[in-house]
């Protein structure tokens, strides 16, 4: 290759560069692992493969799936973490990229992340930095990760001092869900991933929700068709909203409903006894009865909202929280995030089924009104 570029005759004048660049790739939902190792099959091509999850999904899948893969003839190495946020750290990352260098994978060979979203955030940073960027492929075992973790190239680890702190957004090469993998996984955390798409059908969705609205039962009940048409239909309006600013250029994002709070409760609990879609539930629930308060969105959708929550069986109420919640710790907690942000407190309103606002005039009463909120007054709004 000859290349010839031009010596400026002056050293004057700024050089301007650019590195853009367009990532692009599938989701596919199947509900078997031959389907799963099909696909796999056909985005690996034949290079090297080096498989990580946690401990339990190891046990439960992963090893599986890997001897599936060198029994299909890929060469595969594995390993795994001990399970849980704790293991979201820089150590596990490190102790990664050691195992990593040992392996003999190369700059375009494959890791392979499969478990939820704690493995996926772990082991995309990991993929992120390693060489530079070597592609990473992301196979959910959790619902949460299905509709939400896996999908948005979000990559990050916690430090002692804030959760996802270090991270990166670096896209997977593809992202190949089994819905049959959540057969195994327990019912409260099915029901947390379950927030994280009610979540998404009020910001973005209705058909989505009057789906959850009937077919509820039918998921926590294991029912895999239904699930994979769950699953599919959240894909879809995640990809959705994440391709309009992949990035987060935007931070006025209607993906955050929800979270303001949440993030809150997760914080004061030390991110232990109340599950993300636990916090992210509480936190519409709060969300949904400040925006009623102000008259933006009607009680009817409020009680709608808050009805499928209970009915799932996720937390609307102080009461229904598995810990005594601070409140005064919760609000002291939303000053704190209020003055990492530049002095602005976001709130996504919802003001019907599909649309949202942004509000960053929330008070401390309207936020200590709707986390207290009477649960007398509210049942009897909702029979009534
Ligand atoms: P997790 O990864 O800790 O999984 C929960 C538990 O379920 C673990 O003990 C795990 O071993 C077990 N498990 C996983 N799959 C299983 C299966 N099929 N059967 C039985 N057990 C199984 O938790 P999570 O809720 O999946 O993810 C939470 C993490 O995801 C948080 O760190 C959060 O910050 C992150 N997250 C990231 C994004 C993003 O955009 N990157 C979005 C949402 C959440």
């Amino acid at each position: 290759m000859r290349e010839s570029l031009p010596m400026p005759r002056s050293p004057e004048g700024d050089v301007l560069t650019t590195a853009g660049r367009q990532d692009e790739y599938t989701v596919s939902v199947c509900r078997t692992e031959r389907a799963v190792v099909d696909r796999l099959r056909a985005e690996i091509d034949g290079r090297r493969v080096a498989v990580i999850s946690d401990h339990t999904v190891a046990r439960l899948h992963a090893r599986r799936l890997a001897d599936t893969l060198s029994a299909n003839g890929l060469e595969v190495t594995a390993t795994s973490f001990p399970a849980g946020e704790a293991s979201k750290s820089l150590a596990t990352a490190s102790e990664l990229l050691d195992w990593l260098a040992g392996t003999a994978l190369a700059r375009r060979d494959i890791v392979l992340a499969v478990g939820g979203g704690v493995v996926i955030d772990t082991v995309g940073w990991v993929a992120s930095a390693y060489m530079r960027g070597v592609p990473y492929i992301n196979v959910p075992t959790t619902l949460l990760a299905h509709v939400d973790a896996a999908l948005g190239g979000k990559v990050a680890v916690d430090h002692p001092t804030a959760k996802n702190l270090i991270g990166a957004f670096y896209q997977p090469k593809a992202v190949i869900s089994n819905v049959g993998y959540l057969r195994t996984l327990d019912r409260r955390q099915l029901r947390a991933g379950l927030a994280e798409v009610i979540k998404k059908g009020v910001i973005a969705s209705p058909e989505l929700f009057e789906f959850i609205e009937h077919r509820h039962p039918a998921i926590l009940g294991g029912d895999l068709v239904t699930t994979a048409r769950l699953v599919h239909g959240a894909t879809v309006v995640k990809c959705g909203l994440v391709s309009k600013d992949p990035y987060e250029l935007d931070l006025r994002r209607p993906l955050n409903f929800g979270h303001t709070i949440g993030h809150a409760v997760e914080t004061v609990t030390d991110y232990g006894p109340v599950l993300h879609g636990e916090a992210v539930a509480f936190g519409m629930a709060c969300a949904a009865r400040i925006a009623e308060r102000r008259g933006l969105l009607d009680w009817r959708t409020r009680a709608r909202l808050c009805d499928l929550l209970v009915a799932v069986g996720l937390p609307v109420m102080l009461d229904d929280l598995p810990v005594d919640l601070d409140v005064t710790a919760v609000l002291a907690a939303l000053w704190q995030i209020r003055k990492i942000r530049d002095g602005v407190l976001r709130f996504v309103l919802p003001t019907a089924l599909g649309e949202t606002v942004i509000a960053d005039d929330v008070t401390d009463d309207e936020i200590r009104t709707a986390i207290t909120t009477d649960t007398t007054g509210y049942r009897r709004l909702r029979t009534g």
